[in-house]
């Protein structure tokens, strides 16, 4: 296992200095991956309305981080790889390199799917407006019926994977699951919003209740960046 300077920081200095002692120095000395793992982008508290806070810095800190880690652990000797954007990789999974494919979309799947993830979040949610609330009643007949489409998508994953909208480049919206941390993007489409319905995502609070996870999750959207991330696809600017 190597520690990188942000699991380090991530994990605490104190913490990590007693565990690891004369071994700090060494792990300094190493270079940065081309990849980090963003901070949440508010308090851990911030969506209490549906996900406790626990679950927010353990799912953050440790599960994304994890993947961060595991992504650049993937790409260190691969220094052309390490220069494409993440949006381009999981698009281009099939050239990859064979030994590293599989790392690549396990981890760098998962590093979009919560990036996404963290930023959909820390609202009050509520209903979309403008072009994205046209967009909805365009393509599922009303918010309402939108919603329950999403629901049974999260309801219907088996196992571990993740509920999507998808978005064209038309603005054109598509409701879709994918198992682990698979993400559209390997098949060409790109997300607009995504649900977690891995276990680590809700198990504390809510256990064997994803249904009540899956409902209260709509509480803490906020629908001013999901509405961003719309214009952005429309606009040919959205990357994961
Ligand atoms: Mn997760």
């Amino acid at each position: 296992m190597t520690f990188s300077r942000r699991t380090m920081v991530g994990l605490g200095a104190g913490l990590v200095a007693a565990a690891l002692g004369p071994a700090l120095r060494v792990a300094r000395a190493q270079p940065a991956g081309p990849f980090t793992l963003p901070p949440l982008p508010y308090a851990p508290d911030a969506n209490e309305a549906a996900i406790d806070a626990r679950t927010m810095e353990i799912h953050h800190r440790f599960h994304h981080g994890g993947q961060v880690n595991n992504l650049n652990a993937a790409l260190a000797g691969h220094g052309q790889l390490a220069a494409m954007p993440l949006d381009q990789i999981l698009m281009r999974l099939a050239e990859m390199p064979e030994t590293i494919r599989t790392a690549l979309r396990n981890n760098g799947g998962g590093h979009a799917n919560h990036t996404m993830f963290w930023v959909i979040m820390g609202g009050r949610g509520g209903e979309p407006s403008g072009e994205l609330a046209a967009a909805i009643t365009r393509d599922f007949g009303g918010f309402s019926q939108f919603r329950e489409r999403f629901d049974r998508a999260s309801m219907g994953v088996f196992g571990s994977g993740w509920a999507f909208v998808t978005v064209n480049r038309h603005g054109g919206l598509a409701v879709v699951q994918r198992p682990n941390q698979d993400n559209p993007l390997m098949d060409g489409e790109r997300v607009l919003m995504g649900n977690d319905l891995w276990e680590h995502a809700y198990y504390l609070r809510y256990q064997n209740r994803r249904a009540e996870y899956v409902r209260n999750w709509w509480n803490v959207l906020d629908w001013s960046k999901i509405g961003a991330r719309y214009a952005a696809a429309k606009a040919g600017t959205l990357t994961i």
